[in-house]
């Protein structure tokens, strides 16, 4: 199975919630925690209000010249009615574009934040990328229910020895 198949169903999963976060959760992911975005982002994602946001302390810059953008006070300033502004954008953060669902090789992390992962929307999607010879970092699920996709990959490795 090629590695591309694997990214396009985490494109779908994370695709798939897109009307849960907007009527359900209302882009909670956008208006808590924070953002680590570098040079070219920072403008983008701030709307170019970088100095403002400096001034209030939301924005700081990190040792790495990076800076962290917290989202907790206002949200994030690409967020307009519940929707990101720059979603089209290619330059936008690689944690905006992955959230919740992020992949590393063969390596699953869900984010514990997102309240949709919260209530199993992802059961489907992990299940078919486990299938696929992916595997889910363990974290802490117990109360989400995922602890059974442990129990699947080892039946799966099982399979294939
Ligand atoms: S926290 Fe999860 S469900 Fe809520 S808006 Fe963010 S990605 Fe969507
Ligand atoms: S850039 Fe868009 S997706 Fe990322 S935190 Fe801001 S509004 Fe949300």
């Amino acid at each position: 199975m090629s590695y591309s198949k694997i990214l396009l169903i985490a494109d779908e999963a994370r695709r798939s919630i897109g009307e849960f976060c907007n009527t359900e959760c209302h882009a909670y992911c956008c208006r808590k925690g924070y953002l680590i975005l570098n040079a070219v982002q920072v403008d983008l994602v701030t709307q170019n209000k970088c100095l403002e946001l400096t001034k209030s302390g939301s924005l700081k810059v990190l040792e790495n010249g990076n800076y962290s953008l917290f989202l907790g006070d206002e949200s994030c300033p690409s967020l307009s009615e519940g929707k990101c502004l720059i979603h089209q954008n290619q330059k936008r953060p690689d944690a905006c574009k992955q959230f919740p669902l992020f992949l590393v090789d063969y390596r699953i992390k869900l984010s514990q934040r997102c309240m949709a992962v919260r209530i199993g929307k992802f059961y489907p999607f992990i299940s078919t990328l486990i299938k696929l010879g992916c595997t889910l970092e363990k974290n802490d699920f117990n109360d989400f229910g995922y602890e059974s996709f442990f129990k699947l990959e080892k039946h799966e490795k099982r399979a294939l020895t």
